[in-house]
């Protein structure tokens, strides 16, 4: 039997580089819950229920993923579900401190929880959420980097 992973995130939105991670991920585990983190501290464009509705939307024909949100610590999620392992996406060596922290403090909270890295594509490592936030906003082409539900919604909501 295969394990059970989290795979966690802002997701704010959801990219292509995320969505390569997840697919690339999937044949290894029996169930990805893809989890976006409900976080009133952070400053996020898109509501929690309004990303959730993206992934759910862009991962449509995925088998074997579950959509969600949560709050709290992902290691408690993860528990939850019964999941051993936490699934992240390094893009440069910039993400590597801050995935190493987050990695080995997860590790501390719960030990029989495993942080697997997926390294990105090359075509994918200049992707980031807040890079597309800032395009779409100013009015470039962000067709090739998102989902189509994904460029629709930062259209309709640049356009308010
Ligand atoms: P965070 O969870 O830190 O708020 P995100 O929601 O943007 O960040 O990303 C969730 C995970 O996906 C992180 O591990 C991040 O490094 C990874 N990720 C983001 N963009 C890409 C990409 N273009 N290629 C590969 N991994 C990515």
């Amino acid at each position: 039997m295969k394990p059970v992973a989290v795979y966690p995130g802002s997701f704010d939105p959801l990219t292509n580089g995320h969505i390569d991670i997840l697919q690339r991920a999937l044949p290894f585990f029996s169930v990805l819950h893809v989890i976006v983190a409900d976080n009133a501290d952070k400053n996020t464009l898109f509501s929690v229920e309004e990303r959730v509705e993206m992934i759910k939307e862009a991962t449509s024909r995925e088998k074997n993923i579950v959509v969600t949100s949560f709050k709290g610590l992902v290691v408690d999620y993860a528990k939850k579900v019964k999941a051993h392992a936490i699934v992240r996406g390094l893009r440069a060596v910039s993400d590597f401190d801050y995935e190493f922290q987050l990695a080995t403090m997860n590790r501390r909270l719960n030990a029989d929880i495993e942080t697997i890295f997926f390294a990105t594509r090359g075509k994918y490592f200049y992707i980031s959420s807040s890079a597309i936030k800032d395009i779409a906003k100013n009015g470039g082409d962000i067709s090739s980097f998102v989902p189509a539900a994904v460029e629709q919604k930062l259209r309709e909501k640049f356009k308010k």
